[in-house]
C-alpha cells in the first residue's frame, strides 16, 4: 500500500503519501501514470513523463486510494485478514507509481516546477496519509482482527502484517478521540509545510554558499583536474573563475588539499553559515517552530517526548536506551580526537619553529576546524606515507562498481549484472543494470547516479522505483544516487577511498531492496526500522578493504598494474586514522538531533544557535576544533527525511554491521555459503518478524559493542576511560 513508504533510505523519500481530501481527479491515458509502465519490469517511462504529469497523477492517485480505503472501511462484510489487512495492502499502485518517481527525479534532478509541486502537495500528502491512519470506522475494523488474531492461525508473515499494520494506526493517533485527532492532523499539516521549507532554503543556500574566487592561487595544493573541475563549477554557475559548492556535511573534501589557510577558513566558513545569514535561505525559525511542534505532536500521542514516540518502533525502543548506548561511545571517540589533535598540533608548531620547511603551513596558531583536515593528511602522510592522490589512480569509478561493489556481491550471493540501454533515465549521467540470479533467473533492475549536480540534494541515498510484493507480482526496480565530484572533461573519472566506501554502502542497501522476498509490499525490503536499515549498508563497506574483493578492483587506471603491496597495506594501517574525529563529530549530531526532540512541549521554542551549544556541552561534545557533522541549520536528515530523532541509527548499525563482519571473518569470509545463509535469514527478509529476535537467530547471540570500539580501532581509548 502506497501510504506506507519506508523503502527510501537516507535524504529519499522526504514525500510521505497522502489523499486528495476529497478533491475530484479524473486521470487521462495521455499522462504515462495512468497505468502502471509498460516498460520492462514497470520501470517508470521517464522520457514520457514530463513536469506537468505529476500533480494531477498525485491528486488523483490519492483520490483513488481515498476511494478504495472507504470501500474497504464501509464493506458490511465482518471485518477479515482478506478483505480488511490484505486489501489495504494492494491500495495505493497508482500514487506509489507517481511518487517514487517523482521522488526519484526530485532528489537527484529537481527544478523549480517540481520544487512547486511538493511545497503544495506536501500538506495534502500529509491530510491523504492522516485520512487514513484516522479514520475511525477502518481502525475498528483492524482492531478487531488484531483481537482475534489468536483464533485466526494466519502464517508467520501474515501475522507480522497484521501487527505492524495494527501498531502503525496506534501509532499514528487512532486511539485519540476526535478533537485531538484533529489537533494531530494540524500538527502534520504544519509539520509537512515546514519541512518542505526546509529543503528548499537549504537547496538553495547549500548552492549559494560554494567558495567563489577569481583568483588560482588561493586553491593552491588542488592537483590540475581538481582546480579544472572548479573552473568548470564556476561556468555552469555563470561565474567567473573558479566555484568549490559545497557538500551537505560540515567537513568539505577540499580542506584536505588547501594549503592557503584563508582559504580553507573561507571554505569553512561558507559551510557552517550556510542556512544561518539572515536571508530566505536562513533555516533556523524553521527548525525552531518545527522541533516545537514535534514536541506537541508527542505529548498529544501520549508520550513525554516527541522521541519517546518515534522510537516506540524502532529496535531501540526508547530514547533512554538510544541515548545510553550514545553516552557510552563518548568517552572513547573524544578521548582519541584528543590525542588525534595533539598529533596536529604537533605539526602545525614544529612548521612555525622551522619556517623554511613549510612556507604554506604558516605555524602559530591552534589548531582550527578548517585546519583539522589539511594537517590529519599531513600526519596521516608523516605516519603511513599515505597520500590521497597516490590512490586515486586506483579507484576508476567503473572499474571500482563492475569490479569491486559487483564482484562482491557476485561472490556471496552468486548474483550477476548486465549493462542496458533500453530503459530510460532521468538524467544523462544515469546508467542501468539487470541484476540476475546465479540460476540465470532475472532478480532486479539497478540505477546509478554517481555525480553530483546543483539540482541534486546532496549526500547518497537508495530508494526504490518499484518495490518487490508476491502479492502484486512485482520485482525490484531500485537506484542509488551520490555526489561525488565530476572529473572535468576529457579526465579520468577517479575518486576517492571514502566515494569507494560510499558505492559500497548505498549498494548494501540496494541489496537489501533486490533480496526482498515478501508477500506483502508494507514489509518488503527495507521497509523496516530506521536503526536497522543502516546495517545491511554498513556491513556492505567492510567488502571494500576485503583483501581478495579489493585486489579485484584496485588497479591502476591507465596501466591496469594492480596497488603495490606497499600502498595497500598502508591504507590498511590508515583504517582507523582519524576516527576520533570522525566518531565524535557523528555522535555530536547524533546526541544534537536527540535533545532537539526530546524537548518537553511545555518550553518555548529554542534559539538554534544557543540550544546547539548548550547540547553540545551537556555531552562533553563542545570540541571547538571538532564541530558536529551537520550543524543543526543544515541538519537535512533530522528536519526533512525521516531521520528526526532517528540519527543514532547509523551507529546503532554499526554495531549490528561490525559484529556482523565478525561473524563473517569467524566463518571463512566472503563464501557462497555465508553470503547465501545472510541472504536467507536476514536480507530477503525485509520486516517479516521482530528484527531483534531475526538478527540474534542469524549472528548466534545479541551484538555487543566490544567489535565496533575495535573496528574503529578505539579499543585502547575504550579501555583507557
Ligand atoms: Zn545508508
Amino acid at each position: 500500500m502506497g501510504v506506507v513508504r519506508m523503502a527510501s533510505v537516507v535524504l529519499a523519500g522526504a514525500v510521505a503519501l497522502g489523499v486528495a481530501n476529497g478533491q475530484e481527479s479524473k486521470l487521462g491515458p495521455e499522462n504515462p501514470f495512468y497505468k502502471a509502465s509498460t516498460l520492462p519490469f514497470q520501470a517508470p517511462a521517464f522520457d514520457r513523463i514530463k513536469d506537468a504529469d505529476y500533480e494531477p497523477a498525485l491528486l488523483a492517485g490519492m483520490a483513488e486510494q481515498s476511494e478504495a480505503i472507504r470501500t474497504i472501511a464501509d464493506n458490511p462484510a465482518v471485518p477479515t485478514f482478506e478483505n480488511t489487512i490484505v486489501a489495504m495492502e494492494r491500495t495505493g499502485d497508482l500514487l506509489d507509481r507517481v511518487d517514487s518517481a517523482m521522488s526519484a527525479v526530485a532528489g537527484a534532478y529537481t527544478n523549480p516546477t517540481i520544487e512547486k509541486i511538493q511545497q503544495v502537495m506536501a500538506p495534502k500528502m500529509a491530510a491523504h496519509e492522516d485520512e487514513i491512519y484516522l479514520n475511525g470506522k477502518l481502525f475498528h475494523r483492524v482492531e478487531t482482527i488484531w483481537n482475534e488474531r489468536a483464533l485466526l492461525k494466519l502464517d508467520p508473515e501474515s501475522e507480522r502484517l497484521l501487527e505492524i499494520t495494527y501498531q502503525r494506526f496506534v501509532h499514528a493517533g487512532a486511539r485519540l478521540n476526535e478533537a485531538d485527532k484533529a489537533k494531530l492532523k494540524e500538527l502534520n499539516a504544519e509539520e509537512s509545510t515546514l519541512s518542505n521549507a526546509f529543503s528548499r532554503k537549504l537547496l538553495a543556500a547549500t548552492k549559494a554558499g560554494a567558495y567563489v574566487t577569481a583568483d588560482e592561487a588561493a586553491l593552491a595544493g588542488m592537483s590540475p583536474a581538481q582546480i579544472a573541475a572548479a573552473a568548470a563549477a564556476a561556468k555552469t554557475r555563470g561565474s567567473q573563475g573558479y566555484a568549490l559548492p559545497l557538500q551537505n556535511t560540515t567537513q568539505q573534501p577540499a580542506l584536505e588539499q588547501l594549503s592557503v589557510r584563508k582559504t580553507r577558513q573561507a571554505l569553512f566558513e561558507q559551510s557552517w553559515t550556510r542556512a544561518e545569514k539572515g536571508d530566505d535561505n536562513d533555516t533556523r525559525s524553521t527548525i525552531a517552530r518545527m522541533a516545537h511542534i514535534r514536541a506537541e505532536k508527542g505529548k498529544l500521542l501520549g508520550f513525554d517526548t516527541y522521541a519517546g514516540w518515534k522510537l516506540e518502533n524502532q529496535m531501540a525502543k526508547t530514547p533512554e536506551a538510544a541515548i545510553k548506548f550514545m553516552d557510552a561511545l563518548v568517552p572513547a571517540a573524544t578521548a582519541r580526537a584528543a590525542r588525534e589533535q595533539k598529533d596536529i598540533q604537533a605539526v602545525i608548531d614544529s612548521a612555525a619553529k622551522d619556517p623554511g620547511t613549510a612556507a604554506a603551513q604558516q605555524g602559530g596558531f591552534q589548531v582550527q576546524p578548517w585546519d583539522w583536515e589539511f594537517y590529519a593528511e599531513q600526519v596521516r602522510k608523516a605516519r603511513y606515507d599515505l597520500d590521497e592522490r597516490q590512490v586515486r589512480p586506483y579507484f576508476e569509478i567503473d572499474n571500482v562498481l563492475q569490479n569491486g561493489v559487483f564482484y562482491a556481491a557476485n561472490r556471496l550471493y552468486g548474483i550477476t549484472f548486465k549493462e542496458r540501454h533500453d530503459l530510460p533515465v532521468w538524467a544523462p549521467d544515469v546508467r542501468v543494470f539487470e541484476v540476475f540470479n546465479a540460476d540465470g533467473s532475472h532478480l532486479a533492475i539497478f540505477y546509478c547516479d554517481y555525480w553530483k549536480r546543483d539540482n541534486k540534494r546532496g549526500g547518497a541515498w537508495m530508494s526504490s522505483l518499484v518495490r518487490q510484493s508476491k502479492l502484486l507480482g512485482t520485482s525490484p526496480v531500485l537506484y542509488n544516487v551520490a555526489n561525488f565530484t565530476k572529473p572535468a572533461e576529457g579526465q579520468p573519472a577517479l575518486i576517492t577511498f571514502a566515494d569507494v566506501t560510499t558505492m559500497f554502502h548505498e549498494f548494501g542497501h540496494a541489496l537489501h531492496g533486490m533480496f526482498a522476498d515478501s508477500e506483502y509490499p508494507s514489509l518488503s525490503g527495507t521497509s523496516v526500522p530506521r536503526d536497522f536499515v543502516e546495517f545491511p549498508s554498513q556491513f556492505n563497506e567492510h567488502w571494500a578493504l576485503n583483501p581478495e574483493v579489493f585486489a579485484h578492483y584496485a588497479k591502476h587506471f591507465q596501466t591496469g598494474a594492480p596497488m603495490p603491496a606497499q600502498l595497500v597495506a598502508k591504507i590498511k594501517q590508515s583504517a582507523d586514522f582519524n576516527q576520533g574525529y570522525a566518531l565524535t563529530e557523528l555522535l555530536a549530531a547524533a546526541e544534537l538531533d536527540m535533545q532537539w526532540h526530546t524537548l518537553p512541549a511545555s518550553l518555548p521554542e529554542q534559539a538554534p544557535d544557543d540550544f546547539e551549544k548548550a547540547a553540545l556541552a551537556k555531552k562533553n561534545l563542545l570540541v571547538e576544533a571538532v564541530p558536529p557533522r551537520y550543524r543543526s541549520s543544515y541538519f537535512s536528515h533530522i528536519w526533512a527525511s525521516g531521520y528526526a530523532a532517528g540519527y543514532y541509527a547509523y551507529l546503532w548499525s554499526e554495531m549490528l554491521d561490525d559484529a556482523a563482519y565478525q561473524w563473517f571473518e569467524e566463518h571463512g569470509g566472503l563464501t557462497r555459503a555465508n553470503g547465501d545463509r545472510f541472504r536467507a535469514m536476514v536480507l530477503s527478509r525485509g520486516n517479516s518478524e521482530d528484527l531483534n529476535a531475526m538478527y540474534d537467530r542469524w549472528l548466534g547471540g545479541e551484538p555487543k559493542i566490544g567489535p565496533m570500539l575495535k573496528q574503529r580501532g578505539l579499543v585502547q581509548d575504550g579501555a583507557a576511560k
